[in-house]
């Protein structure tokens, strides 16, 4: 089963009826998103208009979508639920942990000797409870997703941050930490805040060398990388229905660099084009039955001031192709002359050494094909390569058909690395070096969509730019940053000038898709007889232990740090050379809490142990005190827990005997995920009693047997002279969350509630 048909008739035989009941609480005509959301409410028909911005709502969502990495903490989880299948249609995939190197078959077979563990877990897993299972090699998660799974008007949520690419497919698809997908698929609601939402007006039409990569990095200039945080943005107008659907996807996959909680596009015939050719013939049948529901209402477009939050207006016409780093994805700079200045005063070194085409943002059929017309014209004009030139395309059917028509031999022919159907370079994953952190200044150009510092190849000298496949090809065979191929000539190996025609490319394959092994693997009807095998002495897996209770007697418990300033997820669980531990709980907690500044010495990692007056890093002191049976107690700033979703965040503290977390203000989804895992989270009634916690300070809760909502607790604080401060704490549990805490964690009590 590709897709579930029946599980998309249901989304879409409840569509009139509850988006027409949403259109008259709401009181107005609606918006493509608004529509999506509305018919995705946990309870089912609005009843009421919620607020953007401000109402945290349950929807129920009709699929997920986990990466490795993510997905061993998550199924991890999941395990612990007590129940026999995932409660809706979800599917595991294996790119993130193959590195890029020598090549795909190499690369591949490597990562399939190193991390065989982990893929084996995954596989068991999913074939136990119900999950499609993509092995490793088959594909990059959104590409895959966007060929096989979304639809238009759908609800998907998937455990990495780009999962919003399946926009361009017309759903609402949502990037979450391993604790909300658990959740989904336990059979829970999922909450989110009513997004606000963005309104983007695409008038005028792409042509040339602009491509639908340049327009959001246009709207990535424009918004910024904060710009988008908290909102939907949609897109519309006529530059929007002439481009592809893949290009779409394009657009909506960065719109994760722009901090947004999605983007989406309204159905139309390029959707239509694309799951044809896809081999999904019924939905686009079924979508065609019910398209006025999968595109805002007409007034919308025609007024849009009046119904989103913030509307902004790109004339593609007048876009030029765009190149936006270093560093940072919204810093955007045309092509030509204004790359030279720029390069110039900024000290970016304008020679390029890679120029890298695909991820899950631009691995189309429709992106190889347009880059391999340039390429076909470095051959054809007898132009040498000046840059290396690496390929990673999205799945394995784009790969077989690129392959079968010709487009990956074109890249072969100039030395291009085909690498394997994965992230690759575009997650840190590319043995470039041997030593990146004291590799040399250079610049990169990729079609990917995150150009961090370090996030390519590791070395923080490494100056990446962002720009379309065609232009990544044409700078690569240049060997210059500033290079227009609109206006520049180069000079060839006969000594002639010579200039690039525009780029050329098939939006779908003209002889269909094809492929022979696309990677997939169904799980088994009956999955009670599968045995998910984790070796004990594995080091990077470890099946979870339930989390007792912290209970209602917290007495004596210890200060293990008090955070000063910003502590977000990153600070309290590192990523970098810390994913690999990320399917084993107590491996990765070692590196709890290593990032957050100690307010005692302002040094990082380095805690008073109280028990014997001696410093250490703040895992060492946590399982000094859990082996003590102490409890500990973390006090932070404002905003702790910010960034991602992370739920190690959470479960690292909590495996090594935090009971509670006292802030000034907490992150959102980091303070439920606290909640999630049974542990407290709470708040400084009064912020400046932060100031009263000492470093030698020892912590009674004194009313915790009555822990209930909305009633504040009391914290004694004794400090090391045995003098005492009484401090209250606010909290924002509700009786569910209570049961949380009272059963030991959320997944504890749907164990027990399944029992
Ligand atoms: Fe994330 Fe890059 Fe992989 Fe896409 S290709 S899923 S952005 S790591």
């Amino acid at each position: 089963m590709a897709f579930d048909i029946d599980m998309i008739k249901k989304v879409y035989s409840q569509m009139a009826e509850r988006v027409d009941a949403a259109r008259e609480v709401v009181g107005k005509p609606l918006t493509l998103s608004e529509k999506i959301l509305y018919n995705h409410l946990w309870d089912g028909k609005a009843t009421k208009a919620f607020t953007r911005g401000k109402d945290y709502v349950d929807f129920a969502p009709d699929r997920i979508a986990c990466q490795d990495a993510t997905a061993q903490m998550a199924l991890l989880q999941f395990m612990q639920a007590g129940k026999d299948k995932v409660a809706v249609p979800t599917t595991v995939h294996c790119d993130h942990l193959i590195q890029a190197k020598e090549g795909a078959a190499t690369d591949l077979k490597h990562a399939n000797d190193v991390s065989s563990e982990v893929f084996n877990f995954l596989e068991s897993v999913s074939n136990k409870y119900g999950i499609g299972f993509w092995k490793p090699g088959a594909g990059i998660i959104h590409q895959v997703v966007l060929e096989n799974y979304a639809f238009p008007g759908g609800m998907m949520i998937g455990t990495d941050s780009h999962t919003v690419n399946a926009g361009g497919l017309g759903m609402v698809a949502i990037g979450v930490g391993g604790a909300d997908a658990v959740d989904v698929m336990a059979g829970m609601a999922w909450e989110l805040k009513f997004p606000k939402l963005i309104g983007v007006k695409l008038t005028g039409e792409l042509s040339g060398w602009t491509a639908p990569k340049d327009v959001i990095l246009k709207v990535a200039e424009i918004l910024t990388v904060k710009g988008g945080t908290g909102a939907i943005v949609e897109y519309f107008g006529p530059g929007a229905t002439a481009m592809s659907c893949t290009g779409k996807g394009t657009i909506c996959n960065m719109g994760a660099e722009i901090g947004a909680t999605t983007s989406t596009f309204g159905y139309d015939e390029s959707m239509e084009r694309y799951l044809r050719a896809t081999d999904r013939e019924d939905v686009a049948d079924a979508a065609n039955k019910v398209k006025e529901y999968l595109t805002a209402d007409a007034e919308v477009y025609a007024n849009p001031e009046q119904y989103f939050d913030q509307v902004i207006e790109i004339n593609l016409s007048e876009l030029n192709p765009l190149l936006n780093g270093p560093f940072t994805p919204d810093l955007s700079t045309s092509v030509g002359n204004d790359m030279t200045e720029k390069a110039k005063a900024n000290d970016w070194p304008i020679q390029v050494e890679w120029g890298l085409i695909g991820s899950c943002t631009n691995s189309s059929y429709e992106d190889l094909s347009r880059a391999s017309s340039i390429a076909q014209q470095a051959l054809d004009k007898g132009l040498k390569m000046k840059a290396e030139l690496g390929i990673n395309p999205g799945s394995e059917k784009v790969r077989y058909t690129a392959d079968r028509d010709g487009i990956l031999g074109i890249f072969e022919k100039l030395d291009a690395k085909i690498f394997t159907n994965a992230c690759g370079p575009c997650i840190g994953q590319w043995a470039r070096y041997s030593d990146p952190k004291n590799a040399p200044k250079n610049s990169i150009v990729h079609s990917f969509n995150r150009n961090f510092a370090k996030r390519a190849d590791g070395n923080p000298n490494t100056h990446a730019f962002v720009a379309s496949p065609e232009l990544t090809a044409a700078i690569a065979i240049a060997g210059r940053l500033d290079f227009n191929p609109m206006t520049d000539k180069l000079i060839n190996e006969d000594g002639q000038e010579v200039m690039f025609d525009e780029p050329r490319g098939w939006e779908l394959p003209p002889k269909g898709f094809e492929v022979k092994d696309n990677g997939y693997l169904a799980p088994v009807e009956d999955g009670s007889g599968v045995e998910v095998v984790v070796s004990p002495t594995s080091e990077r897996l470890q099946l979870l232990t339930p989390f007792e209770p912290i209970g209602n007697e917290i007495k004596g418990a210890k200060l293990l740090i008090k955070a000063f300033g910003k502590c977000t997820t990153d600070h309290i669980s590192m990523a970098g050379p810390w994913l690999r531990f990320r399917g084993h709980l107590d491996n990765i907690s070692n590196n709890c809490l290593i990032g957050a500044v100690n307010a005692f010495g302002k040094k990082t990692n380095f805690v008073k142990n109280q028990l014997t007056g001696e410093f250490a890093g703040v895992p060492d002191t946590a399982r000094a005190y859990k082996a003590a049976g102490i409890k500990s107690v973390v006090v932070g700033d404002h905003n702790y827990g910010e960034g991602s979703s992370r739920e190690h965040a959470a479960m690292e503290p909590r495996h090594l005997g935090v009971a509670a977390v006292i802030v000034k203000s907490f992150a959102r989804i980091h303070e439920t995920n606290l909640k999630k895992q049974g542990m407290l989270g709470l708040t400084f009634a009064n912020e400046n009693d932060y100031d009263l916690i000492q470093e030698d300070d020892t912590f009674n809760f004194v009313d915790i047997a009555s822990f209930s909502p909305d009633k504040q607790l009391t914290l004694e604080v004794v400090h090391a002279d045995g003098s005492k401060d009484t401090i209250m704490l606010n909290h924002t549990y509700n009786q569910a969350q209570i049961d949380w805490y009272n059963e030991g964690s959320a997944l504890n009590l749907i164990k027990k509630q399944n029992a």
